[in-house]
C-alpha cells in the first residue's frame, strides 16, 4: 500500500487551503473571552443555555470520535458531513475538474444523487447498468473498470446494499476490482443501508488496505435521524483532508451534533439494533406479502429497509395502495425498471396495512402477534 493516489485530486485544489474560520484560525494560549467571530454576546431567549449561540466546530471532536468508534475506524479517517449527500458532492467537487471530461461512473439502477452532483458540477456521468438476474442485480465491475480507463473518470459510485435494488456488491468481485483500479479512480462504496445487511459486512476496515476506497455511512436510515442530516465519509486521511477543505465552514448545526452524539451512546445503539432487527423481520413479511400478490412478477432479495418488486399490473398495485392512502416509490421512470415499485419497510401495522390494501390478510391459523414479537 503506497498511500492515497493524490494525482486523482484536482490539481488546482491540491494546495488549496479552503475557508479559514475563526474557530480554526485562532492561535495562542487558550482564550477566556471569545470576540473573534462576531457571535452574539448573549444567547437567544429561546436558547437559554446558548447551545446554538456560537458557530459550531467544523468537525466536532466528540462526534467524530464516537462515529469512528461506531464504525471501527480511526478518527482521522472520518469526515463528518451534512448527510452523506454532502460527502457525495464533496467527493465529486474535489476529484473532478469542473467542466472537464473526468467525470463519474454509476451503475443504474442506483441512487440518483451521484448523477445530480456530477451534473451540477458540470462533469459527465457514465453509466454501466447492473445485470438483472431475476432475484438480484449484479454489478458488471469488469465493464466499470473498462469505462474508467476509456473515459478517464475519477470516481466510481457503488451503493451496497443498493438503492433501489437492495443488492450487496459481491465481496470477491469488489476486492478484485479495487486491486485492478488501485490508482485510476476513487471507488466510493455507499453503505447507507449497511446496518440492515444480515452479513453486516462493512468495507470500512478495507480503507487502510485500499487508500483509493472511500466508504459513506449515514445516520439517516438505521439510526432514524434523516432530519438531523448527519453522515460520514471514511477514507484515507489525505482524501479526508482535501474534501474537508472544499466543505462548507460549519457543516453541522449544533442541535444536529447533540442528537447524533446521543444516538451513538451505547444505550441508544442497543435500541437502534433492536429496531434494525425488527425491520429485517418485517422485511421478510413484506416480501412475502408482495410475492403472493396478483401480477407481481419479481421480488428482489433485499439487504436494506425496503423491497423492490416488478409487477405486470403496476398501475393496479399503485392504485390499490393509493386508495388506502399508502405512498410507495414508483420506480418506473428509471431505465430497466419500467414495471418496478419500491416499498419501504414500515411498522408491523403499516406492513399489514399494505397486505390489506393488496387484498391479503394474514392466515388466521398463524399466530400473528407471537410471530411478530420475535
Ligand atoms: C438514503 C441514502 C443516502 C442517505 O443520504 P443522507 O444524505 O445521509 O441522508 C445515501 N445513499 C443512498 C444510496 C441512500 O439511499
Amino acid at each position: 500500500v503506497t498511500g492515497f493516489p493524490s494525482h486523482l485530486v484536482r490539481e488546482d485544489l491540491r494546495r488549496f487551503a479552503g475557508y479559514s474560520s475563526a474557530r480554526t484560525s485562532f492561535a495562542g494560549p487558550p482564550a477566556r473571552i471569545w470576540l473573534n467571530a462576531n457571535e452574539a454576546a448573549e444567547p437567544n431567549h429561546v436558547d437559554p443555555n446558548g447551545q446554538a449561540r456560537r458557530y459550531p466546530a467544523p468537525q466536532p471532536e466528540r462526534l467524530r470520535a464516537a462515529f469512528a468508534d461506531y464504525l471501527g475506524a480511526e478518527a482521522d479517517h472520518v469526515l463528518l458531513a451534512r448527510g452523506s449527500d454532502e460527502a457525495i458532492d464533496g467527493l465529486v467537487r474535489t476529484l473532478c475538474p469542473p467542466g472537464s471530461d473526468a467525470g463519474i461512473v454509476v451503475c443504474p439502477p442506483t441512487f440518483g444523487m451521484y448523477a445530480v452532483s456530477a451534473v451540477v458540477h458540470g462533469v459527465p456521468v457514465h453509466e454501466v447498468p447492473q445485470v438483472d438476474t431475476g432475484r438480484r442485480f449484479r454489478h458488471d465491475l469488469g465493464a466499470v473498470a473498462d469505462t474508467v480507463r476509456r473515459t478517464g473518470a475519477r470516481v466510481v459510485f457503488l451503493d451496497s446494499p443498493g438503492n433501489p435494488t437492495g443488492t450487496v456488491v459481491d465481496p470477491a468481485e469488489l476486492e478484485t476490482f479495487l486491486q485492478d483500479l488501485s490508482d485510476e479512480a476513487v471507488v466510493v462504496l455507499d453503505e447507507a443501508y449497511g446496518e440492515f445487511d444480515d452479513e453486516n459486512a462493512s468495507w470500512v476496515g478495507a480503507v487502510s488496505r485500499h487508500p483509493h476506497l472511500a466508504v459513506l455511512r449515514t445516520m439517516s436510515k438505521a439510526h432514524g435521524l434523516a432530519g438531523a442530516r448527519v453522515g460520514a465519509l471514511v477514507a484515507d486521511p489525505a482524501l479526508v483532508d482535501v474534501v474537508q477543505r472544499v466543505q462548507a465552514p460549519y457543516p453541522l448545526p449544533a442541535p444536529a451534533v447533540v442528537v447524533a452524539l446521543l444516538a451513538l451512546a451505547p444505550e441508544a445503539l442497543r435500541h437502534t439494533q433492536a429496531r434494525v432487527e425488527a425491520t429485517v423481520r418485517r422485511r421478510a413479511r413484506l416480501a412475502q406479502v408482495l410475492a403472493t400478490c396478483d401480477g407481481v412478477s419479481a421480488v428482489y432479495d433485499s439487504a436494506a429497509n425496503f423491497v423492490l418488486v416488478r409487477a405486470t399490473n403496476a398501475d393496479t398495485l399503485l392504485d390499490q395502495l393509493r386508495t388506502a392512502a399508502i405512498a410507495v416509490r414508483d420506480m418506473r421512470h428509471l431505465p430497466g425498471l419500467s414495471d418496478a415499485v419500491r416499498v419501504s419497510v414500515g411498522t408491523d401495522d403499516e406492513v399489514e396495512a399494505v397486505a390489506e390494501a393488496l387484498g391479503q390478510t394474514r392466515d388466521p391459523r398463524t399466530p400473528a402477534r407471537e410471530d411478530r414479537a420475535r
